[in-house]
């Protein structure tokens, strides 16, 4: 099933992005010069501006730093309400805003495993895949309800 998404920020580094997720791996800019990750996509570093920045391949595992549920309905019917956020901070990379797949804000904890899986999605430019977390294990003891996390 093809989910459809508001439309992606497209052009310069932005396609290479999705290039590499298109062939099934997640790639971040890391700039060459001080070892600085670059996300969203970079022209040239933020921390030294370089502008030598290579695409490195990331393991797509991490834990949940954080998650929000949105519960308003701010992309105008093109999300279900109430529409799971999460923070994953990847263990080989920077922080990582994405989607839950496969479960749902009641079942988020902080510190949760979760590993990277791409679906097809949809936008006004095509088809593509989006990188999107499932749970890689149980959720730890610290599971968390409403009030630990935002509820926009
Ligand atoms: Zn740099």
């Amino acid at each position: 099933m093809v989910s459809r998404r508001p439309n992606r920020i497209l052009g310069g580094a932005h396609d290479a992005f999705w290039a590499w997720c298109a062939a099934g791996e997640l790639r971040l800019q890391r700039c060459a010069g001080c070892g600085q990750w670059a996300w969203p996509a970079v022209e040239s570093c933020e921390a030294c501006g370089s502008a030598a920045l290579a695409w490195e391949r990331l393991s797509g595992r991490g834990r949940i730093a954080s998650w929000c549920s949105f519960a308003r309905d701010y992309y105008a019917g093109q999300f279900p309400i109430p529409w799971d956020v999460i923070l994953v901070d990847l263990d080989d990379g920077p922080l990582f805003l994405s989607n839950p797949h496969g479960f749902a804000w009641p079942d988020v904890a902080i510190g949760q495993g979760a590993s990277l899986v791409f679906i097809p999605c949809e936008d006004d430019a095509g088809r593509f895949q989006l990188p999107v977390f499932a749970p890689a294990e149980p959720g730890p003891s610290g599971r968390l309800g409403p009030g630990h996390g935002l509820r926009a």
